[in-house]
């Protein structure tokens, strides 16, 4: 099937290079490697920025460093299995993510590099219904990449010590934000829903409790976004769109 039977908007607009941010490891993979999958299978190029490295989780008796080195791994991991290959560390405390200037200017920088025509992140707002997916992490993070597509990665005035190390403005057309509500892109992953489970799962440290429920859980997820969706597929993925141009 072509990209566009795949994508379900009113935007006759599709990418050909995503970025997507997020505040930790494995955020993508429960929220959009389905997509991230689709994308690739079609020649899209995507790019990953994870803004800490899950460094703050369990198990306790390991170091914030071991952690920052195992979590980096299953990440690596992940993303080579819905065909991704470069990821950007940001390297902020997790667990205390802030939308502030330094951030903003790091997501800046990010997106002065990459170039994307579509950046995929947090929904900034709390959902009251899936109060979960509203990690303060997220929150934040879906705040500070709001700000950083419009308007800071595009005004040469924000952050002048960008220009100077050579990052011109670029102007992302395109924001998608997902886990909240009044979704208005639908992303059919009926044919990637296996490799997003088998994404999940390279996050050993995080998710081998679970293990045994987790596929269950991600196809029953899908399955009602896919109700919600009514287009008449087995699987989606759901997002807002919001125009930046
Ligand atoms: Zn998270």
């Amino acid at each position: 099937m072509a990209l566009t039977e795949l994508v379900h908007s009113d935007d006759d607009r599709l990418p050909t290079k995503a970025l997507v941010i997020v505040a930790h490891p494995d955020d993508i993979d429960f929220g959009v490697a389905g997509t991230v999958a689709t994308f690739t299978d079609h020649g899209v190029e995507v790019v990953y920025a994870l803004v800490t490295s899950g460094q703050a989780g369990e198990p306790d008796d390991l170091t914030p460093a071991e952690l920052t080195e195992i979590r980096q791994a299953e990440q690596t991991a992940a993303a080579k299995v819905v065909g991704v290959t470069e990821i950007h560390w940001l390297g902020f405390p997790d667990g205390a993510i802030v939308a502030d200037l330094e951030l903003r200017k790091a997501l800046s920088r990010v997106i002065r590099i990459v170039k994307p025509d579509l950046v995929i992140t947090h929904t900034p707002e709390r959902n009251w219904d899936r109060i979960y997916a509203a990690h303060p992490d997220h929150l934040a993070t879906g705040e500070a990449v709001t700000a950083a597509v419009y308007p800071d990665a595009r005004n040469g005035h924000s952050f002048p010590e960008l220009l100077a190390e050579g990052h011109a403005p670029h102007a992302v057309p395109r924001l998608w934000l997902m886990a909240g509500t009044d979704n208005t892109v639908h992303v059919d992953i009926s044919a990637s829903i296996e490799r997003k489970i088998e994404a999940l799962l390279q996050h050993h440290s995080q998710n081998d409790g679970r293990a045994e429920a987790l596929p269950d859980l991600i196809r029953e997820w899908s399955a009602t976004s896919a109700a919600d969706a009514g287009i008449g597929a087995e699987a989606v993925e759901g997002f807002r769109l919001v125009r930046t141009e």
